[in-house]
């Protein structure tokens, strides 16, 4: 019989507060941005290609669980859960519905779970009035009882308080039997112990043959999650944070209400969320023609080579919605965020921007090619493409664009592969124009060659989020571990990134 192994996403402590009354939660607590934490953590998985066979979540997943809308947020909860299509299992926490009532909502009742090969105790420890907590008599025997009908099957306990090691503080973290608790363990033979509770988290430490680990809160700076992998009765446990540990990160590219193509991007969350998770700088680069045509024309691009489709918008003093979205522009700027366009090729190359528009005060632009004039999708071959590709690239650089968005996703997003050989021109074109370059994981793998390349050449390294889901601000993990295969550290950032 070959060993098993299961990866185990532990998460605690959300203290969501979506649809329930704002209580006076502690600053420091995010529990209005835990429901996007949530998904996040998912997609930071995904971009570090980790896939959990099972997610642990250890209380508190809301603020107020007496609030009369505790349910409508716990199925929230539940739904960027079931989106994640991971299996769940849940312990109740102090904060949260009943504990009956939670342990029928997650299908989770408490007791023995066996999993690819593990056992895992759900425990619903009772809180009293004055926080404390204690495990039943019926609980402890519970632990010896499991143990005894199952032999060799390794044990993992999971509950909300935290039961080694001690925890100096007036206020009663640990539950008043713990030293009972930790003796039951200790006999029936459990390898991992893992609780929540504690929002500063405990390290993974072991005690008398068991594993103690408290994860820390979700809802709190860094915003940390734990990995933990299992392999026979092996367990390694690695401490993840949502937040930048790099300082000066700019966003150069993030969407808004007004793009077609966002999907859950809005203005305000995503500033809360950038500036909750590290960033330094948050620049909104709207797509300039989808602020000029109504949804199907603008998507459809037949602006690219039918210029009086422009210049009829151009005529009128709202110029569909562009002259809207620059009051808008001027009431989101601040010393946090910055304000500009994404641009895209007209009419042969020229510049899809009003003379007007041209001439306004942004902070930045962002030229992209995300259709190419004269380009046939299923007709317009490799060669033909890649030709076509590096005349827009030029036409771009010769414009006043300070970045380069998603360099060669064109071939990715038209099933074409991606010319390596074109690197070293296009480096060079950047290079010789001081455009920068982006680096951009929206639906988009950058290559590390060509980010070694630009950067060998002095071309400026741009962070993007390019956020259409809200989910995507403020996350640079995959930029920085791309840098990273690209010979970029964090050290050398201050001369390779760009920066206003
Ligand atoms: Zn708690
Ligand atoms: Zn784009
Ligand atoms: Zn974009």
């Amino acid at each position: 019989m070959s060993e098993s192994s299961i990866t185990v996403l532990a998460i605690s402590d959300l203290h969501y507060t979506g649809l329930a009354h704002q209580t006076a939660q502690l600053p420091q607590q995010r529990g209005e941005l835990t429901k996007t934490l949530l998904k996040k953590v998912f997609l930071r998985l995904n971009h570090m290609g980790v896939h959990p066979d099972l997610t642990v979540l250890l209380g508190d997943l809301i603020e107020d669980g007496s609030d009369r809308h505790a349910e409508l947020d716990m199925i929230s909860l539940h739904g960027e859960l079931t989106r994640s299509g991971i299996p769940v299992l849940a312990v109740p926490g102090n904060h949260d519905i009943p504990p009956s009532a939670f342990t029928s909502f997650f299908d989770c009742a408490p007791g023995l779970h066996e999993i690819r090969g593990y056992g895992f105790i759900v425990f619903d420890d009772a809180y009293a009035e004055n926080h404390e907590c204690e495990r039943s008599a019926e609980a402890l025997a519970l632990t010896k009882k499991i143990a005894a009908e199952h032999p060799g099957l390794p044990l993992i306990a999971l509950q909300h308080p935290p039961i080694y090691p001690a925890i100096d503080s007036h206020y009663p973290y640990r539950p008043v039997n713990a030293a009972e608790i930790i003796d039951s363990f200790e006999k029936a033979g459990v390898i991992l112990s893992l609780s929540g509770h504690y929002h500063k988290g405990q390290k993974a430490r072991t005690h008398e043959g068991v594993l103690y680990h408290t994860v820390p809160a979700l809802c709190e700076s860094p915003f940390r999650f734990s990995l933990i992998r299992i392999t026979g009765t092996r367990v390694e446990i690695e401490e993840i944070n949502l937040a930048m540990q790099t300082p000066n990160i700019i966003d150069v590219h993030c969407h808004t209400e007004h793009a077609y193509c966002g999907t859950t991007v809005d203005t305000a969350p995503c500033i809360a969320l950038s500036q909750a998770l590290g960033v330094s700088t948050l620049c909104f680069t709207e797509h300039a023609f989808q602020l000029y045509f109504e949804k199907k024309t603008a998507m459809g691009f037949k602006w690219q080579n039918t210029p009086s489709l422009a210049e009829t918008v151009w005529a009128t003093p709202e110029r569909h919605r562009m002259a809207a979205y620059r009051r808008f522009a001027q009431k989101v700027r601040s010393p946090f965020t910055k304000i500009g366009l994404e641009v895209d090729l007209y009419n042969n190359g020229k510049l899809l921007l009003a003379p007007e528009d041209a001439e306004a005060d942004w902070d930045i632009l962002i030229g992209a090619i995300h259709f190419i004039q004269d380009f046939i999708p299923g007709k317009t071959g490799q060669k033909d493409a890649e030709n076509l590709f590096l005349r827009d690239v030029e036409h771009l650089v010769g414009f006043d664009i300070d970045v380069l968005a998603h360099p060669f996703r064109f071939f990715s997003r038209n099933r074409l592969e991606t010319p390596t050989r074109l690197y070293p021109e296009v480096a060079g074109l950047l290079a010789d124009s001081g455009v920068a370059v982006e680096v951009n994981f929206h639906t988009h793998q950058p290559d590390p060659e060509f980010i070694r390349q630009c950067a060998e050449k002095g071309v400026k390294i741009a962070f993007a989020s390019d956020a259409h889901d809200l989910a995507e601000a403020g996350e640079f993990w995959p930029h920085v571990n791309v840098l990273r295969q690209a010979g970029i550290t964090p050290k050398t950032y201050a001369e390779t990134l760009f920066s206003f």
